[in-house]
């Protein structure tokens, strides 16, 4: 019997893996979406099952919603269209990969092996910290990167938090828990005017009378004990080299996110930040022909939903295109053989 081997696998399941599924699965490709497990160990890592618009709260940036869309609804949506259009799911995540054969050769954490002809990654970007070891002590008993996950636990309600950050997430973030805080001290390490954040949600948040900015500060010691969790933290002024102690419950870090390649195991070109480099900037391949790279996984620049999703779309053109040029597709199956995609 003949060797089964899928067209094209899509590894992701963020705006850019539903919209390359959704494209694929229209072209016929039948795609395969591994879109992650639904672990504790990718609850902890911020890795679940469509991507961090499922941790975040209203998105107001997604045309054609006007008055803004939930994330999580947002992403339930895309997949039920990519599902509609014929793309399976299977909810591992990958484990193995061997991108040095043909067909590359996938295993996921159930242990099955996918052989295929293309790969489009869209694994995403996963939430940093900032590395002291109290604060690894302290993750799921006061130190947290979603805000959303976790922002209504009891232990947070009516208490002074701590938001450290000075971008849109951090904006973002802060906004949200002052539903359920006393105070969120914001601990910057720039001033007001070098925040990152987009000026219309940096005045949300400092506008909110609950949000309390510490600027030029930095966490140096996330404080607390193993009976209570975190109950503090230090906070270190970067000019002055002052220090002093913010007595609250939970740290939300909100300091950017790093690319999810680690499951490629050095097999494709990453740029110097991590990301995988994309050979043809105008397009979405990458160092292995037949592999192709969407969203934040790849993007160190724009990391937007609706780029993500634009990004998905190329990925599932150029992959369909591939396989065409490489007559893996039945003839008449291909809108585009003439297009050459390295
Ligand atoms: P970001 O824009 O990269 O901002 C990261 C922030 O963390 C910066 O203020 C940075 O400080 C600070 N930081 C980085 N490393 C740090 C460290 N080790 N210690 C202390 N502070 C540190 O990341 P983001 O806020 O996650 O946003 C990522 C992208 O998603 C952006 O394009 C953003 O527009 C987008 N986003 C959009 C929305 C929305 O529109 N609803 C919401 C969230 C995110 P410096 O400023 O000093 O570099």
């Amino acid at each position: 019997m003949a060797e089964q081997v899928e067209k094209v696998v899509i590894i992701g399941s963020g705006p850019a893996g539903w919209t390359a599924a959704i494209y694929a699965a229209r072209a016929n490709l039948q795609p395969l979406v591994i879109e992650g497990a639904l672990s504790e160990e990718n609850r902890l890592k911020g890795t679940l099952p469509l991507g961090q618009l499922n941790l975040t709260t209203e998105v107001e940036n997604f045309p054609g919603f006007p008055h803004g869309v939930m994330g999580p609804e947002l992403m339930l949506k895309m997949r039920e269209q990519a599902e509609r259009y014929g793309s399976r799911i299977v909810t591992e995540d990958v484990v193995d990969i061997d991108l040095q054969r043909r067909p590359f050769v996938i295993t996921d954490s159930c242990g099955t092996v996918t052989r295929t002809h293309a790969v489009i990654i869209a694994t995403g970007a996963s939430a940093n910290y900032i590395g002291l070891e109290s604060e690894s002590r302290f993750k799921n008993m006061g130190v947290s990167a979603c805000a959303v996950c976790d922002g209504a636990l009891p232990r947070f309600r009516n208490k002074p938090l701590v938001v450290v950050g000075g971008g849109d997430s951090a904006a973002e973030e802060g906004n949200y828990l002052t539903k359920f805080a006393s105070d969120v001290y914001l601990v910057y390490r720039k001033t007001r005017d070098k925040m990152r954040a987009s000026p219309i949600m940096a005045e949300r948040l400092l506008g909110n009378p609950k949000v309390k900015p510490l600027w030029n500060s930095v966490v140096d010691e996330v404080l607390g004990d193993d009976e209570r969790g975190m109950t503090g933290v230090r906070v270190r002024n970067v000019v002055t080299g002052a220090t002093q102690r913010v007595d609250a419950p939970g740290m939300f870090v909100a300091i950017g996110h790093t690319p999810n390649t680690q499951f490629l195991k050095g097999q494709l070109e990453l740029d110097p930040h991590g990301f995988i480099a994309i050979k043809d900037p105008a397009r979405t391949t990458t160092s292995i022909e037949g592999v192709f790279a969407a969203g934040d996984v790849a993007d160190p620049i724009y990391k937007q939903a609706i780029t993500a999703a634009g990004m998905g779309c190329k990925a599932a053109l150029d992959a369909e295109r591939w396989l065409a040029a490489q007559e893996k597709l039945p003839a008449g199956e291909s809108h585009g053989s003439q297009w050459n995609v390295g």
